[in-house]
């Protein structure tokens, strides 16, 4: 059994290696530099002899290739491979970034506990490690930001982790900014095997239960990759050997996955600086909107939310008011020595005119208020002081016009009714 020489060479893109076996399109080495798919990181692309690589796995029986098509090449045959290197240090990056997140966790969060990792990777439609569907493209673009839009599309990197502080948004742009640091700080990043005992033993290595079988499997030494200074953890990847060959890093959300998880995604390479860009280009868009300097932007936002909320208040109370004096203005008419006030008021929904009918009745203004509003399938309220049963006389222009409706003695409404409000107004007043 044969284990991928990547991790600890994870420079060489090119090797030649004498073919072990071939089944069909899976092809064994005597030694291979791809990097099989685990621990959160896709499987290597590339070629070997004229055959696209199209996936790479770890087994029993040693690292598996998997070609587009059956080779030429048999047995006993040396090829050359060649490691996809945009894909490759697409991943190194992000997997190492991933290390520098969980370092700047360390520094902001409580009760910190290592949960998972995963690169999405779009082309051949594989999973992640922890089923989780997987798709980014790793493409390269050339910087024009032609592709990049305002999104980071699918390309993103996720740590899950445990941690009793809530990731609110100051502890969210603060592990950014902590990652940024740390990357312009230019850390190196080293591997070394460790005895199991000894990793152990040390409570600083974070260990990833999920992910961890292809780095425990020897059971003898466990493989603990540093980040100077900054992070360690039992990792069976591939990796950067600064963090500053990271470059920028953008975290792009936080959520809640499940299990006590929090989850932090984030980008690396243009989609992340497509990301920035664009959240930079939506906060100057709001200050140049707002008359003010970008900084002073959350500060005006809360002003006018609040000068929005009091005007909204004042506008409610002076609608009331001009609700009251519509009703005041209808006409009182006298029915068998009752006072009521019946006419058409516009402008008002059904809920609006009928509270302030019933306030009308209760200030004792009138014995019964009769409104009607609406253009088309016009609605009617009645308020009364109970002399008078509102729900029979809703009752009655329903049976006359149409529509439905009802309600109690003191109050009924109702609506949908086939007449013009005119024509409702004519009927209260017989
Ligand atoms: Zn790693």
């Amino acid at each position: 059994m044969s284990e991928s020489l990547a991790p600890n060479n994870p420079g060489v893109r090119e090797f030649e290696a004498t073919v072990e076996s071939v089944d069909g399109t899976d092809v064994v080495l005597s030694e291979t530099y791809f990097y099989p798919e685990g621990g959160g990181q896709p499987a290597d692309r590339g070629t070997l002899g004229d055959e696209l690589v199209v996936d790479v796995q770890p087994t029993d029986g040693g690292v598996v290739h998997t070609l587009a098509e059956p080779p030429a090449f048999d047995a006993g045959d040396d090829v050359v491979g060649v490691v996809d290197d945009d894909f490759r240090t697409y991943c190194m990056r992000a997997h190492t970034a991933s290390h520098v997140l969980y370092g700047a966790a360390r520094r902001v969060l409580d009760g910190l506990g290592y949960g998972g990792f995963g690169i999405s990777a779009a082309p051949t439609g594989r999973r992640d490690s922890d089923g989780a569907d997987a798709d980014i493209d790793a493409d390269t673009d050339d910087g024009t930001g032609a592709d990049s839009g305002g999104t980071a599309g699918d390309e993103k990197v996720r740590v899950d982790f445990t941690t009793t502080t809530d990731v609110d948004d100051d502890v969210f742009v603060e592990l950014e900014r902590l990652v940024n640091r740390a990357v312009w700080d230019a850390r190196d990043v080293t591997w070394e095997e460790l005895p199991v005992e000894e990793a152990r033993g040390r409570d600083d290595v974070a260990f990833n239960t999920k992910t961890e079988e292809g780095v425990m499997s020897d059971a003898d030494t466990v493989r603990v990759v540093s980040v100077d200074g900054w992070d360690w953890a039992a990792c069976g990847g591939t990796h950067v050997s600064n963090t500053a060959e990271i470059g920028p890093v953008t975290l792009l959300d936080r959520s809640n996955p499940g299990e006590g998880m929090t989850r932090v995604e984030f980008a690396v390479g243009p989609a992340g600086i497509g990301r920035r860009a664009a959240v930079h280009g939506a906060a100057l868009d709001a200050a140049r909107e707002l008359g003010v300097a970008v900084d002073d932007v959350p500060a005006e936002a809360a002003r006018l939310r609040a000068e929005r909320d009091d005007l909204a208040d004042e506008l409610g109370a002076l609608r009331e008011e001009v609700l009251a004096a519509r009703l005041a203005d209808c006409d009182a008419v006298d029915r068998d020595g009752l006072t009521w006030r019946v006419g058409v008021v516009d402008g008002f929904d059904a809920n609006q005119v009928g509270d302030a009918a019933q306030r009308r009745v209760d200030d004792s203004a009138d014995d019964v208020v009769a409104a009607v509003g609406g253009d088309d399938a016009p609605f009617v309220v009645v308020a009364t002081d109970g002399d008078v049963d509102a729900g029979d006389v809703v009752d009655g222009l329903t049976d006359e016009f149409g529509g439905g409706g009802g309600g109690g003695p003191t109050f009924a409404q109702g609506g949908g009714l086939d007449a013009d409000p005119s024509d409702v107004v004519a009927a209260l007043r017989r």
